[in-house]
């Protein structure tokens, strides 16, 4: 049960993925592996295991509509192989039309982990410089630091009015000794992931590591308490199962039926007030402002002490039905409901609203889930044991030397391994091939999977492969990192703080 105890801080390893699809809510990506137009290896492959609502990602993808994709980086230590991982999924969501960000969190870096801003600023230029040179086009994507992005901070800033303490304890097991910062630096991140909204709402992936997933959960749930207009809830509470709430939304939506041809009835209705017997006072100081705007409009309501029906809709009235409901955000949270309209033009339309109204109208962010990768000394691959990991910056040569001596899923003998076959699931080295030197060559990756299984490879000669491979990939990256220096320099972000 400990490794399900998911912390962002802490150093938890998920050692069975399926019980986060039971426990957490997290989706199989199997199941929309379908949907996705030119799926990255990372997806094929299984190493990207599972999403939270990707599919309205998708579905922007299909229908060219904007969405954006967005990933932090906590400047602590170099970027290594497990990074480039999460750069490769930046980088392919913003080939496929994406709004693509990248930010540096340097106040949780500092907050959260005690760096020293000279260190920060250090990695940060490592961290970019290999986001550019796998590909990130930052003249199309957004960089920022979190210490210099007024308005994510601003946005923090809100968020933390609808955030309380119990819930940094729930979540993240925060205490009396947990200091200020850190729980701003918190915030600043469901800030950081609602961002890219700020402009207008949009779908928005977070690619991360399953123990990043209590940001995610918290962020749709900040996401949800800022909305004040509730075209959503009112769906979905036709699924839930509060029997009274159902009774008076059914009630509702048959008073809306055309009784001449029994189709629904264009219109948008608070179910408050076509379940008109309990109208309150209140309610009905909102009722007669609605009616007003009806008239206005050239509208007249059909009995208006029960319901409020637009026959033969014009846009203009609809819409100052719209306004008018809008208005009453108070009261008739919760309860409007628009007929005759699918749910995602329903939530379209009540984001629209609310931020003609001011409000933010966030979608709640999504979220792809991608396995860790297994160190190359068996255990989990770690920034602060530098045998675990291979780094971006490694000499080529350096990183060809911890390949060739990283723990394999062989046998103990030759002998053995052409009998048995290795293990290639349990194979820190087959991790390399399928996470990175296979790169987009399916047939290579599987047939090292395979010929390892059979037996017809061994371990000496598979080592010496992929360290060769890896001295490649390193001397390429790094020529690159070299030629992108001055488009960094040239990019929208301060590289020192
Ligand atoms: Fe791992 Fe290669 Fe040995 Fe198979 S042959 S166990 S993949 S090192």
């Amino acid at each position: 049960a400990d490794d399900l105890a998911l912390d962002p801080w802490g150093s938890s390893t998920v050692s069975d993925y399926r019980k986060l699809f039971e426990e957490f809510g997290i989706e199989s990506f199997e199941d929309v592996l379908g949907d996705v137009p030119t799926p990255h290896y990372l997806m094929r492959r299984a190493i990207i295991f599972g999403h939270r609502d990707y599919r309205r990602v998708l579905a922007a993808m299909r229908d060219d509509e904007p969405f954006a994709a967005l990933s932090g980086f906590m400047p602590t230590g170099d970027p290594h192989i497990g990074h480039k991982m999460v750069f490769d999924e930046i980088i392919w969501h913003q080939e496929q039309g994406g709004d693509a960000t990248a930010l540096i969190a340097d106040l949780e870096a500092h907050a959260a982990r005690a760096l020293s801003w000279a260190e920060i600023d250090e990695h940060t230029k490592d961290y970019l410089l290999s986001l550019l040179a796998l590909g990130f086009d930052p003249e199309a994507g957004t960089l920022y630091r979190q210490s210099t992005n007024r308005e994510v901070q601003d946005l923090a800033f809100e968020l933390g009015i609808e955030a309380n303490f119990s819930e940094f304890e729930g979540i993240y097991g925060f205490d009396g000794e947990t200091d200020v910062s850190h729980m701003q630096s918190v915030v600043t991140q469901m800030a950081d992931i609602l961002s890219p909204q700020l402009d207008e709402p949009k779908p928005t992936v977070v690619p991360v590591g399953p123990d990043q997933d209590p940001h995610v959960r918290f962020a749709r749930d900040l996401a949800a308490r800022t909305r004040y207009f509730g075209v959503t809830e009112a769906f979905a509470s036709f699924e839930v199962d509060d029997e009274d709430e159902r009774a008076l939304l059914a009630r509702a939506y048959d008073a809306l039926r055309d009784p001449d041809t029994d189709e629904p009835v264009r219109c948008v209705a608070a179910a408050d007030w076509l379940a008109d017997a309990d109208l309150t006072d209140a309610d009905g100081d909102a009722r007669d402002r609605v009616v007003e705007k009806l008239e206005a409009a050239g509208k007249e309501p059909l009995r208006p002490r029960v319901r409020f029906l637009d026959r033969n809709a014009t846009d203009e009235a609809f819409e100052a039905l719209i306004d008018a409901v809008a208005g009453e955000k108070r009261v008739f949270e919760g309860h409007v409901d628009s007929f005759e309209m699918d749910r995602d033009a329903a939530e379209d339309l009540a984001r629209e609203v609310e931020v003609a109204h001011g409000g933010y109208g966030f979608v709640p962010p999504s979220s792809i889930y991608h396995r860790f990768m297994t160190g190359l000394t068996g255990g989990k691959m770690s920034s602060s044991i530098p045998a675990s990991h291979i780094s971006l910056l490694d000499d080529p040569e350096e990183g060809y030397d911890k390949v060739k001596a990283a723990t394999t899923g062989g046998r103990t003998s030759a002998e053995e391994q052409r009998e048995l076959g290795g293990e290639p699931d349990d194979c820190p080295v087959y991790e390399l091939y399928a996470y990175l030197l296979a790169s987009d060559d399916d047939e290579f990756a599987e047939r090292v999977y395979e010929e390892c299984r059979e037996g017809e490879r061994l371990c000496g000669d598979c080592k010496e492969q992929a360290a060769t491979l890896m001295e490649e990939f390193l001397a390429e990256h790094q020529e690159k990192r070299a030629e992108v220096e001055e488009r960094l320099e040239a990019a929208d972000i301060e590289l020192e703080s």
